[in-house]
């Protein structure tokens, strides 16, 4: 089965920074990001399957023909952005260390594994996920960590990677281009969908969002949706705010986790595309109030959102 979308293209953001922009939103539909110098360039990530990642690479090849991908950074650990390595494990791949933690626990067997269960749970990843095809992907794991911040000369582009640590997954990345004031956030930042913190702690996300903010940029690329501005991660902040503010009080108030993800009202992040995430951030915010609550596995966050989803 191939993928069923195609994607548009890629977008020039100026200054040898290019955005890869699915045409169709949805769960696993990631962007990526391309950034050239003399002779060599990054990939800030790949995509969620080979046939996503096979056609992103032959529309980015007029842009790497004279610059080749020499080093790929995986904004972080989920599966829709890291799928695609074995296409370019020429390359140096870079991640946080908290990265790799996430992939080790979450390749494509445990994608596979949850897709075929018999429960809300593969019932509710195969209608989000059916449009993939995960069966030949490979896990091909970075070759080079780091810690905190580094950075990398681009044929000539100075990029910093920075480590936010743990807050959407176990370890995200923010891929910044001085020259370009440009960003690429991985999933610290959703367009037009609901932010998730499968990790957290929130205050981790909150920082993140802050540290963007600080930035001296003025594109931002989501990991998800429209390249944007810094209106988008205020937005995220705000949403991440509200939930922990609304999950806190219910905790306290002494409801169960999955109760007050149907009691909270989303008021004005009621339009964001997959809100059944709720579920998970308000399992988050109990986990961090309570530490003795053990962290979900895939399988049982996908069975809380399809409960959610489906009641
Ligand atoms: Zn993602």
């Amino acid at each position: 089965m191939a993928s069923l979308v195609s994607p548009v293209g890629p977008v020039d953001l100026g200054r040898r920074c290019h955005a890869w922009i699915p045409s169709a939103g949805g769960w696993g539909m990631s962007n990526a990001g391309l950034v050239t110098g003399r002779g060599e360039s990054l990939l800030v990530d790949t995509l969620f399957d080979l046939h996503l990642t096979r056609a992103m690479l032959a529309g980015l090849a007029p842009l790497t023909g004279a610059a080749p991908i020499s080093t790929v950074v995986n904004t972080h650990g989920n599966g829709d952005h890291w799928f695609g390595n074995q296409f370019v494990a020429h390359a140096e791949i870079i991640a946080a260390r908290g990265s790799l933690t996430d992939m080790r626990q979450a390749g494509p067997a445990e994608v596979r594994a949850l897709l075929a269960e018999d429960s809300d749970a593969g019932r509710f990843a195969r209608r989000i996920f059916g449009r993939f095809d995960h069966r030949d992907v490979q896990p091909v794991l970075p070759n080079r960590v780091f810690d905190g911040e580094t950075v990398l000369d681009i044929g000539g582009t100075e990029v910093r990677l920075i480590d936010v640590g743990a807050a959407h997954s176990a370890g995200d990345t923010i891929v910044h281009v001085p020259s370009a004031r440009t960003v690429y956030t991985g999933d610290i930042v959703f367009v037009g969908a609901t932010p998730v913190v499968w990790h957290g702690p929130f205050a981790n996300g909150l920082a993140a969002c802050d540290l963007l903010l600080g930035l001296d940029v003025d594109t931002v690329v989501p990991g998800h949706g429209p390249v944007t501005t810094k209106k988008a991660v205020r937005a995220v902040r705000d949403y991440l705010s509200y939930v922990h503010e609304e999950a806190t009080a219910r905790f306290t108030a002494g409801m169960p986790a999955a109760d007050a993800a149907r009691d909270i009202r989303l008021g004005p992040f009621a339009d964001l595309e997959e809100s059944e995430r709720l579920a998970v951030n308000v399992y988050t915010v109990y986990r961090e109030l309570d530490p003795g609550l053990p962290p979900l596995d895939g399988p049982q966050s996908f069975g809380r959102m399809a409960c959610l989803a489906h009641p």
